[in-house]
C-alpha cells in the first residue's frame, strides 16, 4: 500500500508541476510531462485510477497530507481510528470531509515558526510569506545544489522549517523532473507538503551567477519556497506575480545592488509593492 500512496504522490507531483509549466513555463516540455502523466495514471490499478481522475476532475490536489491528526487540505479532524488507519496504511483512507486521499509522511520538513501573534497588525504582501532575515545577497554557491542547501539552512536556522536536510533532498528531487530556472536569471526551487504553517520564502542573490542546470542556464535571484499543499494553487499566482514583477529590468537591479539582508529585503519590498498582494 505504501508504494501506490509513493505513486499517487510521484502522480500529484507531476500534475502540478505541469501547472506550474503552463503558468510560467515556456511550454517546451509539456509533451514530455503528458507523457510521464499518461503512464504513471495507466500503471494505477483500473479501481483506483477512476477514483483517482474523478477526485482530479474536482481539484488539482488530490493527495491530502495528515498533519497533527487533521486533513491538511479541508482542515478536517479525523477520528482516532482513522487517524491510526492511516499511519498502518493498509487500506486507502478518505477523507471524511473532502473525500482526498490521505496520507501520512512523518520525517517530512514541517513549519516550525510561531504562531502569528493576534496583538501585531496583518502582514501584506511579500511579507506575509518571508522576512529580512531570510534574504541572503551575495549568495556564494557554484550549483543549484549548493545555493539550495544554502537556503534551506537559512530556513532552518532561523527556525522557519525544520530538517533542512530533508528539505533539499525534496527540492532537488523537484529539479530534477524540471529545471525551475527561468529566462532572466530567475530561479524558482521548491518544496510542496510543508505542513503545520504558512507558505515561506527564502531569497538568495548572486551578481555573478550560479550555473543551475544542463542548460547552462545562469541563475542570478533564488527564490527557494516551502508550500503547505493547500496553497499549491496560490504558489502559482506568487511565481507569476514574482515572474512578472523580475520581468522588469530595473526591478533586477535593485536586487542585485542590495549588499546587506536589510538592503535587499528593502528592494524586495519595493518591487512587489503592487505584483504581490
Ligand atoms: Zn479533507
Amino acid at each position: 500500500m505504501q508504494s501506490l500512496i509513493n505513486h499517487l504522490n510521484q502522480l500529484q507531483e507531476l500534475l502540478l508541476i505541469r501547472d506550474e509549466h503552463r503558468t510560467t513555463g515556456d511550454g517546451r516540455h509539456m509533451d514530455r510531462l503528458n507523457d510521464s502523466i499518461e503512464q504513471l495514471t495507466d500503471m494505477l490499478p483500473v479501481e483506483m485510477k477512476s477514483l483517482y481522475l474523478r477526485l482530479y476532475k474536482k481539484d488539482h490536489i488530490v493527495m491530502a497530507p495528515m498533519h497533527n491528526g487533521c486533513c491538511a487540505i479541508c482542515g478536517m479532524r479525523m477520528p482516532i481510528s482513522q487517524v491510526q488507519a492511516v499511519r498502518l496504511c493498509k487500506q486507502i483512507q478518505s477523507c471524511p470531509s473532502c473525500a482526498r486521499i490521505l496520507f501520512e509522511e512523518s520525517d517530512a520538513p514541517k513549519w516550525i515558526g510561531d504562531a502569528p501573534s493576534r496583538t501585531e497588525p496583518r502582514k501584506s504582501g511579500i511579507s506575509r510569506f518571508s522576512a529580512e532575515i531570510l534574504m541572503v545577497p551575495n549568495l556564494k554557491a557554484h550549483s543549484a545544489v549548493e545555493a539550495i542547501e544554502k537556503l534551506a539552512k537559512v530556513m532552518e536556522e532561523q527556525n522557519f522549517i525544520s530538517a533542512s536536510d530533508k528539505l533539499v533532498q525534496s527540492a532537488l528531487e523537484r529539479e530534477a523532473v524540471l529545471s525551475t530556472a527561468m529566462e532572466n536569471g530567475l530561479a524558482f526551487p521548491h518544496v510542496r507538503g510543508v505542513e503545520g504553517g504558512g507558505l515561506t520564502l527564502a531569497m538568495g542573490v548572486s551578481k555573478k551567477g550560479i550555473p543551475w542546470d544542463d542548460a547552462g542556464k545562469l541563475v542570478n535571484i533564488v527564490f527557494f519556497i516551502t508550500i503547505p499543499t493547500a496553497v499549491s494553487a496560490f504558489y502559482l499566482r506568487l511565481m507569476s506575480g514574482l515572474t512578472e514583477t523580475f520581468l522588469k529590468e530595473q526591478n533586477r537591479e535593485a536586487i542585485l545592488e542590495a549588499k546587506t539582508s536589510e538592503e535587499l529585503w528593502k528592494a524586495l519590498l519595493k518591487a512587489t509593492r503592487y505584483s504581490i498582494k
